[in-house]
């Protein structure tokens, strides 16, 4: 499994005509990161509240701290970031998508030969014994050869590609590997992260363990680029 950050938020300087927060200041401001401050940015503009009187909110931290505090999450949504996951299962992406406030792009199996993907095991079977995995291995492999031979079935008929390999996929299984482009603003993620990192009472994960997986590297790159925006979630051991 790879999780790569691949595009963030960035701030432009120098905009002829604009002036931010930052500079329409006479006191120093300190931002770590793009999308913290941008957040910040949103939320200032709300009221015109370019001073800082207030010590809680002074810093960036306190000041996003609040906003999450509040409830104000709208300001989270001007920040976004774009992850490239790949090693990944169908199953994985099934689930997913299903957060409607990502956008996605996801390698076709209708256009693409899915017999040039790996079969990527689950991380809960890891602790299969021997003769059983043996046997799994088997199940795959028949799998991947039954698509085969029904692509090349139905190109003998006349049969377009897209038309055969749409048709042959139901074969495959689900731990099929795919690759996947995902964007969400912060709000979104933290939506997300929240949903899919929760423990049980137990300590143990809620969602699918490949997910929980996933959501793990995701945090940790979004606490890497606003660490602020995501001060309330510590990255699971
Ligand atoms: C542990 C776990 C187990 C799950 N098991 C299953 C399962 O067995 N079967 C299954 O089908 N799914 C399952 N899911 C998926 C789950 O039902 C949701 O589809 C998924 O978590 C996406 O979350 P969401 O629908 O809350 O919001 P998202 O699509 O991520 O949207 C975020 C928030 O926006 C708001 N929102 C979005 N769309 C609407 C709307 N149309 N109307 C009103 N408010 C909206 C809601 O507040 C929502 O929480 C599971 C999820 C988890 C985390």
């Amino acid at each position: 499994m790879r999780v790569l950050l691949i595009a963030h938020t960035h701030i432009e300087r120098d905009i002829p005509g604009y002036v931010s927060h930052a500079v329409a200041s006479t006191e120093p401001w300190v931002f770590e990161t793009h999308a913290d401050e941008l957040v910040e940015q949103g939320g200032r503009l709300c009221y015109l509240s370019w001073n800082r009187p207030n010590p809680a909110t002074a810093t960036n931290k306190g000041y996003v701290a609040n906003i999450i505090e509040k409830g104000h999450f709208s300001v989270l949504e001007h920040a976004s970031a774009t992850f490239y996951i790949d090693g990944v299962t169908r199953n994985f992406t099934h689930e997913l998508i299903r957060h409607r406030h990502l956008s996605f792009s996801e390698v076709s199996q209708r256009y693409v030969d899915a017999g040039a993907f790996e079969f990527v095991e689950h991380p809960g079977l890891a602790p299969v014994s021997d003769p059983v995995r043996y046997w799994m291995q088997e199940a795959v492999e028949n799998a991947f050869d039954a698509y085969g031979t029904l692509v090349d079935d139905l190109n003998e008929q006349g049969y377009l590609r897209k038309e055969a390999r749409q048709a042959a996929r139901h074969v495959l299984p689900g731990g099929t590997e795919t690759k996947i482009l995902v964007t969400g603003n912060l709000r979104a993620w933290r939506d997300v992260l929240r949903k899919r990192l929760e423990l049980d009472a137990n300590g143990e994960p809620l969602a699918d363990l490949e997910f929980y997986q996933v959501a793990r590297e995701i945090l940790i790159e979004l606490k890497r680029i606003a660490p602020n925006a995501f001060q309330d979630f510590e990255v699971p051991a």
